[in-house]
């Protein structure tokens, strides 16, 4: 007997790469074969995104794609569109069930049994408006994709940034038990896992039973045989003196910082609804680059939000210019439907947000060259993806430089010290140290 097919695809961030990994999980353990996005499936999951508008017109396209080459495929809509577009997806044709983030780990308990899979004629719906803001442990662990693991900690955010639909999405923030957390980086271990990256929505706001980020880097950073944790974007209001001192002492947590500004224009940032100034923005990053050798530092940054004037941007540009980051994310503003920046007068001409979007761009491609060049002659380690191209195994250091390394074998999962010879604005090429032994597997060596 032929097992039934799901395929899952993911829109947006890293959480909702995590999530989707537990739901790949879920489904398999109830007898489901997981076959790759893209190809003849009985059951589509898509978790989408719902940051900007074109990530749901993309979601809406998928669903399209793959009824084309799977006409009666049962599809299910879960993540952050299906929690605030739930009324237009209602109507979108060829959608079976949706399911709301209140929800969204329990998908696989509500897909009807494989012989009665059959598509309908209107969706199945599990949403509420609201989402539940208790502690929380995940159903299973997933299986993550990459050598670097991907560890849920958090949900929701209460920040409120004005063109921000995450908190509608997923609503308050919330914290994963730390014993739940625990368990599993020791499971991601046991199976292999070598670096694990935190992820959230707001992480530094992490806390359960008076225990904060920090009490949980600590936790961490005792489970045994666990070689590198990272973590993902932090807000910089939680950033504190203890984490960059944590960051400084500890052999395992990178030394890498990703920490959104979007605007370097203290009028903006109010309007944003921000709760940092550009000052205290630039003094930490300072501090941060300053106390943490070899530092690697990500920022976001929004072009185009209403009321962005030319000094506005020019003012962005300029701390952007000025700061230590080793690479720029920068994204066009996008309005929202039911946040606070749609109220907001003062529409910059998308002409000129391309403009300024590219300047950024340009600005990016140039710190992230003079970053990996101030790496050139440094020896550090590097952790292996999977797979070669054209004779070159892809790793990543611990302050996130990709690096590519010329090797005659796959190198995956393996840490290695390895010498930086050269760098190009997409990535730097180095080669292994061979019989250098590694003393820790994030600072240098
Ligand atoms: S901190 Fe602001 S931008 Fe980040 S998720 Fe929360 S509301 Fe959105």
């Amino acid at each position: 007997m032929t097992s039934t097919r799901a395929s899952l695809h993911t829109l947006g961030c890293r959480l909702n790469q995590a999530e989707t990994a537990i739901l790949g999980e879920g489904l398999r353990q109830k007898g489901y074969q997981l076959v790759e996005f893209g190809q003849p499936t009985d059951v589509l999951i898509l978790n989408t995104c719902s940051v900007t508008e074109d990530a749901e017109r993309t979601s809406r396209y998928l669903i399209r794609k793959t009824l084309k080459h799977s006409p009666h495929a049962f599809v299910a809509v879960t993540g952050c569109y299906a929690q605030t577009g739930v009324e237009g997806l209602k109507h979108q044709t060829g959608i079976d069930l949706i399911v709301g983030n209140q929800f969204k780990l329990d998908l696989p308990t509500y897909l009807p049994p494989a012989h009665a899979l059959q598509k309908r004629s209107s969706p199945d719906v599990h949403h509420t408006r609201t989402i539940s803001r208790g502690e929380f442990d995940l159903p299973h662990f997933g299986e993550p994709d990459t050598t670097r693991a991907l560890l849920k900690i958090q949900d929701g955010c209460s920040a409120m940034c004005s063109f921000c639909i995450i908190p509608f999405a997923r609503g308050h923030e919330r914290s994963r038990t730390l014993d739940d957390v625990l368990r599993e980086a020791k499971s991601l271990v046991a199976r292999g896992y070598r670096e694990i990256v935190l992820t959230g929505v707001n992480i530094g706001q992490y806390l359960h039973k008076g225990r904060g980020f920090c009490a949980l880097l600590r936790q961490l950073d005792q489970v045994a045989d666990l070689e590198r944790i990272r973590i993902s974007s932090i807000e910089p209001t939680t950033v504190t003196n203890e984490l960059l001192d944590l960051m400084a002492s500890s052999t395992r947590l990178c030394p890498y910082l990703h920490i959104p500004l979007q605007s370097g224009d203290d009028q903006i940032l109010s309007a944003m609804n921000r709760r940092h100034t550009v000052l205290a923005y630039v003094r930490l990053i300072q501090q941060a680059a300053a106390r943490i050798p070899n530092l690697g530092i990500g920022t976001d940054l929004m072009v185009g939000f209403p009321g962005e004037t030319e000094t506005a941007f020019r003012n962005t540009f300029a701390v952007a210019m000025e700061l230590p980051f080793s690479y720029l994310h920068v994204f066009p503003y996008s309005p929202r439907p039911g946040t606070a920046a749609m109220r907001i007068q003062g529409t910059v001409p998308s002409a000129t947000v391309k403009k300024r979007a590219s300047l950024l761009h340009d600005l990016g491609h140039a710190k992230r060259l003079a970053f990996h060049n101030k790496q050139v002659g440094m020896t550090v380690s590097a952790l292996f993806e999977s797979g070669m191209q054209d004779g070159y195994c892809h790793s990543t250091t611990p302050n996130f430089t990709k690096v590519a390394v010329a090797a005659s074998d796959d190198l995956q999962n393996q840490i290695k010290p390895i010498t930086i010879t050269a760098a190009t604005e997409r990535w730097a090429f180095g080669h292994v140290v061979p019989n250098q032994p590694m003393k820790t597997s994030t600072t240098l060596l």
